[in-house]
């Protein structure tokens, strides 16, 4: 196969992958069953056809309405898959087909609920967080970052943000930050190791704080209302995966 066709069949079982995290975002912060029943109307619980269930393309086609009830269906759908497609062809023109390429993906996909159940719900989920954290320890016995750097990523990762979450709470008598973002950024320690979880939480602070202060200078806004953090350090995850080594060794390159 011409590595084209393979970028075309990767791209589609992209979006079908976001199609199931479609469902995954619906139903984990409402503590859904994930496998039954199958996809359904949201407002009219009518059972959809195969036809309906076409990732982007039925959404257009069916111009973003049940065909029964004419509910609107949120254009959350067919984004979510539209990313997940470009996020495994990225993978693959990143990575080729490799299993570091594969564990990439998985957890850029993790990254994706995470990112949408925190913007919807202020959810971060722990049956997402807490096994993505043994599920990155245990890729990172025979991969990139090894074992190691992913233990010290998991330490520093949790540990940081735990200690930043004491701090403002007990100066600003305020929960600030959450325990769902000390477990995700355990996560994503585990699954990029220590240098490239310090990378994500340096991104993900100073993102936020240039979104935080524009919000306030508008005046649509004020930090507590701001959006949460979960969702920048998700971002911050995903470019850190990507591009983040070259970054760091660059870094570190300029400081010895
Ligand atoms: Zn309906």
């Amino acid at each position: 196969m011409t590595p084209l066709w393979i970028g075309a069949l990767v791209t589609v079982l992209g979006a079908c992958v976001g199609s199931f995290l479609n469902v995954c975002i619906y139903r984990l912060p409402r503590h859904e069953s994930l496998m039954w029943p199958g996809s359904r109307c949201t407002r009219c619980a009518r059972a959809l056809s195969w036809y309906e269930n076409v990732p982007v393309v039925s959404w257009v086609l069916l111009r973003g309405r049940c065909r029964t009830c004419r509910e609107p269906v949120s254009w959350m759908y067919p984004i979510v898959e539209v990313i997940t497609a470009l996020t495994f062809l990225s993978g693959y023109l990143l990575y080729g087909i490799s299993a570091i390429g594969a564990v990439r993906v998985l957890f850029a996909c993790a990254l994706i609920v995470l990112f949408v159940t925190d913007l919807q719900h202020k959810i971060l989920p722990n049956v997402i967080t807490v096994p993505g954290i043994v599920v990155g320890f245990v890729l990172s016995l025979f991969l990139p970052p090894g074992w190691r750097d992913s233990l010290i990523g998991i330490a520093i990762g949790g540990g940081t943000l735990f200690a930043i979450a004491e701090a403002y709470y007990r100066l600003r008598g305020l929960e600030g930050l959450g325990m769902g973002d000390v477990k995700l950024l355990a996560m994503i320690g585990a699954f990029l190791g220590w240098k490239l979880v310090l990378l994500t939480l340096v991104m993900a602070s100073l993102s936020g704080s240039i979104i935080g202060v524009a919000l306030i200078a508008s005046k649509r806004g004020n930090l507590k209302y701001a959006l949460p953090f979960g969702t920048f350090l998700a971002i911050g995850a995903v470019v850190s995966a990507a591009w983040g080594t070259p970054i760091v060794d660059w870094y570190f390159g300029f400081y010895q």
